[in-house]
């Protein structure tokens, strides 16, 4: 369809004046006043034929560079995609919008499939959705060379890297697209920012001669925070009554057993809270998965498996509660935060455990040499970010080569509260030569705990039955507390001048620790908090409920909160998720601007034509019908005792729902 053939009910939304036909459609369907960043330049790319790779964050408004395409050229615009499981959610979202949209993939049966394909052949749809397994098929290239294609847009092309974390080999065959179908212009769209994914995808998807457009990867809008771990799930809980009551939001674990026990705390404890892994069955992984998208406020507790391509827009933080093994996972999987750009929280729980579990999986687990180098660098990068005493986001900024702001982002825990170092070289040495003298018995390793026992002069069995009170470090340490030893080892492990061996987790020096026990080089350590710090953003304080509405003035939240529940009814009512009808950012710009008619509910952004024609009515009785407040936030139960479960990791996801 073209830009200005949208619409053909009564034009209550005037398209601003001279603008181009991309202008227009992003107007009248998406109720969007201006394009953001690099979205008009590379739609008009697009539109005029060129080939485009588009690296932007999550949240950066990547779909808009290939929807207003599709819309604005003839035919019919065809989406990769691997996220199957969301391909109903796209269309619906899509259909609500008043754009004609369809999706090919497994789910479907023959008849279902038939429909869509009748519809393309026909012309009768603007965007068409298929999983990357289908391009294999020649029928699929046979149905696609029958109608009339306006852009091929590749989603998620980082699914094409072989070094990447979400290799799909069916991305490989889309190398074809190009030969085939040589006057249609391709755009390939990762949030991936690493050079060499980001050279990977050119070549593999043998596109030499595409546009490059990479945007700046900061999230202003996440506050990133490290803490020190101590008790994860009663310092999760914490965390989420303090600053995110009701929100909703994603937990990731290392194993399937901590997430369904973390999963099951939460829930005890009175936050709602669902599991996701790859050891639930496919059934009960959609359920969660779609209860997640379409509820406010629910929790998802879940490994790795669980999150590409999640696009709910108010998801207000990201907890991590063990250490992710790469600065490109930590960055993927804190990005599903915030995507309306709202204020939202990156959370992590990190500790000694972290670092030796880590070390030693990367020993023990698969792979050449080359291999476990590779792992090690991601792992260091990622250690480094967690010890740092400089600006978070700064460090996750410079890992992908982009400068960072001089004077630190003043929205991450460092910032809001600079940390301490002091100079640990006397305490690294000691570290160093407990873990030398032990290894020169050669009888038995030991691990952290056995250090710190015998630095802090403690007679337990261990330490009595190998004779370590008779070792001349041993309560040489008495100047720090247990925590502080632990942190000491963390850091020191962290920068490689302590080294994990075994499956037991065994401390062994490195070849750098040498340079401290003689000396020639000094250690500067971040100061252990007493307490995990509690850098609370100004937004967060105040208000019990609806941090979505940080913003809005006390008095307009019982609006919001009307809002919120009349499009929670209608999103019930169409079995679709809530953000589908409106995003928070629409609603709390709808409560600050209480429009009367609809006209003026017209000029709020967000609210395109088709929606100003279904919902126009419904929400101007509900601003008109208002007197109630807000309803109150149930305190949630006193938090018991968890033990702690010995447990396997997640593997690498191997599919998806
Ligand atoms: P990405 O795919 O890059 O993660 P999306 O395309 O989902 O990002 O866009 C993120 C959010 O920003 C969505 O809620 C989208 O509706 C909104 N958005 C995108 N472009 C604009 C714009 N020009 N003006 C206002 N909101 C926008
Ligand atoms: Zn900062």
């Amino acid at each position: 369809m073209d830009g200005t053939g949208v619409m053909t009910e009564a034009g209550v939304i005037p398209a601003p004046g001279g603008g181009s036909e991309a202008q227009a459609a992003l107007h009248r369907v998406f109720g969007y006043e201006t394009f953001r960043g690099d979205q008009e330049v590379i739609i008009e790319h697009v539109v005029a034929g060129g080939d485009a790779v588009v690296l932007m964050p999550t949240g950066g408004g990547k779909s808009l560079c290939y929807q207003i395409p599709a819309l604005v050229r003839p035919g019919t615009g065809v989406v990769v995609s691997p996220l199957i499981a969301l391909m109903q959610d796209q269309v619906d979202a899509l259909r609500a919008l008043g754009v004609r949209a369809g999706f090919v993939n497994s789910t479907q049966d023959f008849d279902e499939r038939r429909v869509v394909e009748a519809e393309f052949l026909a012309g009768e749809l603007d965007l068409l959705y298929l999983a990357p397994e289908r391009l294999r098929l020649e029928s699929t290239l046979d149905l696609l060379s029958r109608g009339k294609i306006s852009v091929f847009a590749i989603d998620e092309a980082h699914c094409v890297s072989q070094w990447g974390h979400d290799f799909r080999p069916d991305y490989l065959a889309l190398s074809v697209l190009g030969e085939r179908w040589p006057d249609v212009p391709r755009i390939a769209l990762t949030a991936t920012a690493t050079h060499s994914t980001h050279q990977e995808i050119t070549q593999r998807l043998n596109m030499p001669g595409a546009r490059h457009f990479v945007a700046s990867f900061d999230r202003p809008n996440i506050q990133y925070r490290i803490v020190p771990k101590a008790d994860p799930r009663k310092q999760l809980l914490a965390f989420l009554r303090e600053e995110h009551q009701g929100d909703a939001g994603i937990v990731y674990c290392l194993s399937r057993n901590s997430v369904e026990k973390t999963a099951e705390f939460l829930t005890r404890n009175g936050v709602e809270a669902v599991p996701y892994h790859a050891g639930l069955d496919a059934g009960t992984r959609a359920a969660h998965q779609a209860r997640f998208l379409r509820e406010d406020g629910l929790v998802v507790v879940a490994t790795i498996a669980f999150g590409m391509g999640i696009d709910k827009p108010d998801v207000r933080f990201v907890a991590h509660l063990d250490l992710p093994k790469s600065i490109e996972g930590y960055y993927q999987e804190t990005g599903r935060a915030g995507r309306d750009g709202l204020p939202s929280t990156a959370w992590m729980a990190y500790g000694l455990n972290d670092v030796v579990q880590q070390r030693k999986l990367i020993q023990s687990g698969e792979g050449d040499e080359a291999f476990r180098r590779r792992a090690q660098a991601h792992l260091d990068a990622m250690l480094a970010l967690c010890e740092t005493a400089r600006c978070r986001r700064g460090g996750l900024l410079s890992y992908f080569g982009q400068d960072p702001e001089p004077g630190g982002c003043g929205n991450c825990d460092t910032c809001l509260v600079p940390p301490e170092t002091w100079d640990g070289t006397v305490a690294a040495q000691k570290v160093l030569s407990t873990v030398w003298r032990l290894d020169r018995e050669r009888r038995q390793k030991f691990g952290a705990l056995q250090i710190v026992d015998i630095l802090l002069g403690r007679r337990t069995a261990k330490v009595i039955q190998f004779d370590h009170d008779q070792l001349s470090v041993f309560g040489i340490g008495e100047e720090l507390t247990e925590g502080e030893w632990r942190g000491v080892i963390r850091q020191l492990l962290a920068q490689s001048l302590l080294a994990v061996e075994g499956e037991y987790g065994t401390l062994v020096l490195t070849e750098a620790s040498g340079a401290v026990l003689g000396r020639e080089r000094e250690v500067p350590l971040r100061k252990e908090p007493p307490k995990p710090t509690v850098a609370r953003s100004a937004a967060s304080k105040g208000e019990r409920s609806a941090k979505a509405a940080v913003e809005l003035a006390p008095e307009l939240l019982p609006v919001f909160e009307a809002l919120r529940s009349w499009r929670a009814a209608q999103a019930r009512e169409q079995g679709v998720p809530a953000y589908v009808i409106f995003h928070d950012a629409t609603l709390r710009e709808i409560a600050a601007a209480r429009p009367k008619s609809v006209a003026e509910l017209g000029t709020i952004s967000g609210v395109g034509e088709k929606k100003l024609l279904t919902y126009g009515e419904g929400v101007l009785a509900v601003l008109a019908g208002l007197d109630g407040g807000a309803g109150p936030v149930p305190d949630a139960a006193p938090d018991p005792e968890w033990p702690e479960p010995a447990d396997e990791p997640e593997p690498e996801p191997e599919g998806w729902a």
